[in-house]
């Protein structure tokens, strides 16, 4: 099922194929009645068995599609009694195997109602997309949003919350990730127990649930923050050939008072400009942002663009849908490289990386992303983060490669895995950089456990308590089972 690689010290997960898969289906015949269905049929096994990156693959020997937290929990007590793997799965939209178990997949999609939207919060299953809450909060009276939005919005949000969710859009700069604006938990654990979790009630399980990858339990439900919503957006882009000067028009922006929102992009070194600020304010007519405020002492000639906050949060969303049909963009291999730099080092970092950058190390279709987060709103001990550097910020940089056709291509998935692997070591020793497991990147035990550091004792603590048998979530190998 798995292999090291050439370094020996790293894993590639495969998974066996189509239909006999050391789980089978036979199993999955004995299973329990149920709100929601149960398929074991090849094309609905085959439409669970890779995930955005197509770098990895595992055909399940089943997909539930549950209706309630109650179906959840049946068939993990049913796959626990016979030492079946489970993996919940919301979009898919992480890169390598995060998602995948060659026993049970949970395509949480079919949790997707929104239960209720209150004055201050909304309580939705876990396979509601992001941009359909934004939708219905938007629309409510008053006008509401979750206060962090990630940049690509058709996200499910078990899926962010298990992965942090940064504010790639929204939040960020006066937020928490998105783990740290949940009130309350429904999760369904590896024993089959349906609990409420929050900061005050089962507190390890609701900490190593959020930014947990789904080691210790299924997400079922959750009780988000909301906040007023501003009507309209306005945005200003700056370009810069310089990083110096990039990042010191970066730093004087993200703290600058009434700026809501900022990030950045890099294009591979060439004619032109190569770094990109993107800041934003939201705003209720008839006031408006003043311009001249908002860009006083920055480099360069911005260019200033007004929207509906709506049409602003789903900027990216409205890309990838044009690179879908444009590109077969779900099909291309992506090896995307993610990491958290601390404050201090964030400049240096990419001063050495950039000039570096190539094409193909983009893609014609990828992109690489700047996020700054403020440090002392992430309160959860999950994800990990890079140690305290004494600088209020921490940062996210994503080098988020395509491939140039669709298609398998062994050679080119191992060079850019290498790659990925040599990009992070050196990230990790010389700069201090943890990575941000949403992409593409050979880890063994030994690398989580490092990972996780401090927090790995609790984290630890949680899996032995919650999923006693180390059935849920095998994909990225946190919890290797020992072979009998
Ligand atoms: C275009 C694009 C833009 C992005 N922008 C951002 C951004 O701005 N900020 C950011 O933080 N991230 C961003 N991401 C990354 C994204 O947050 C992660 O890939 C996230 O996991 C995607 O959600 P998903 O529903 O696809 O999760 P999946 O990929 O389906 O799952 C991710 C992990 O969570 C587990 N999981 C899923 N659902 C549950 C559940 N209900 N209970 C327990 N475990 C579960 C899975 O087993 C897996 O380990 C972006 C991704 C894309 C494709």
């Amino acid at each position: 099922m798995t292999r090291s690689g050439s370094d020996g010290n790293t894993e590639v997960r495969e998974f066996g194929p189509a239909g006999e898969t050391t789980h089978g289906r036979a199993p999955f015949a004995l299973a329990p009645a149920l709100e929601g269905e149960l398929l074991v049929d090849e094309g609905s096994r085959q439409g669970c068995a890779t995930d955005l990156g197509n770098l990895a693959t595992g055909m399940p020997g089943a997909v539930l599609r549950p209706r309630s937290a109650r179906d959840v929990a049946a068939m993990i007590r049913f796959c626990r009694d016979r030492g079946i793997t489970v993996s919940a799965r919301g979009r898919a939209s992480t890169t390598f195997g995060q998602t995948l178990s060659e026993g049970l997949i949970i395509d949480t999609r079919s949790l997707d109602r929104i239960h209720s939207i209150g004055p201050s919060t909304a309580e939705v299953g876990a396979g509601v997309r992001w941009k359909d809450l934004i939708a219905v909060a938007f629309g409510s009276s008053p006008r509401l949003t979750p206060p962090v939005i990630t940049g690509y919005t058709s996200l499910s949000v078990g899926g962010t919350l298990s992965v942090g969710g940064v504010g790639g859009l929204a939040g960020a700069l006066h937020t928490g990730l998105q783990g740290d604006h949940v009130r309350e938990l429904e999760v369904v654990t590896g024993t089959g127990e349906i609990e409420r979790c929050s900061a005050t009630r089962k507190r390890d399980l609701f900490e190593a649930v959020l930014g947990g990858l789904g080691q210790c339990g299924v997400i079922t439900k959750a009780v988000l923050d909301l906040v007023p919503a501003p009507e309209r957006a306005r945005t200003y882009l700056v370009d810069y050939t310089d990083n110096a000067t990039f990042f010191r028009d970066l730093r004087t922006l993200i703290e600058r008072p009434g700026i809501d929102h900022v990030y950045a992009t890099l294009q591979a070194p060439g004619a032109g400009a190569t770094h990109r600020l993107n800041a934003t304010v939201g705003y209720d007519p008839p006031g408006h942002p003043r311009d001249e405020v908002v860009l006083d002492g920055l480099s360069g000639t911005p260019a200033v663009g007004d929207t509906s906050y709506l049409d602003h949060l789903f900027t990216l969303d409205r890309l990838v849908e044009y690179l879908r049909g444009a590109a077969d963009w779900d099909h291309l291999a992506k090896p995307w490289y993610d990491v958290w730099l601390p404050g201090t080092a964030m400049e240096d970092y990419v001063a050495e990386i950039h000039p570096a950058l190539t094409e193909r190390d983009l893609g014609p279709y990828g992109i690489s992303l700047i996020y700054a987060q403020r440090r002392d709103l992430c309160t959860r001990p999950l994800p990990p983060r890079p140690a305290p550097d004494g600088s209020p910020w921490v940062y996210i940089l994503d080098i988020n490669t395509t491939a140039v056709v669709p298609g398998p291509d062994p050679g080119y998935a191992e060079e850019m895995l290498d790659r990925n692997r040599r990009w992070f070591t050196r990230a990790r020793d010389r700069y201090g950089a943890v990575l941000y497991p949403i992409g593409s990147m050979r880890f063994a035990e030994q690398d989580w456990r490092t990972h996780f550091g401090a927090a790995w004792p609790a984290f630890q603590a949680a899996k032995s308590r919650y999923d006693p048998d180390g059935l849920l979530t095998p994909g990225l190998g946190i919890f290797p089972k020992t072979p009998a």
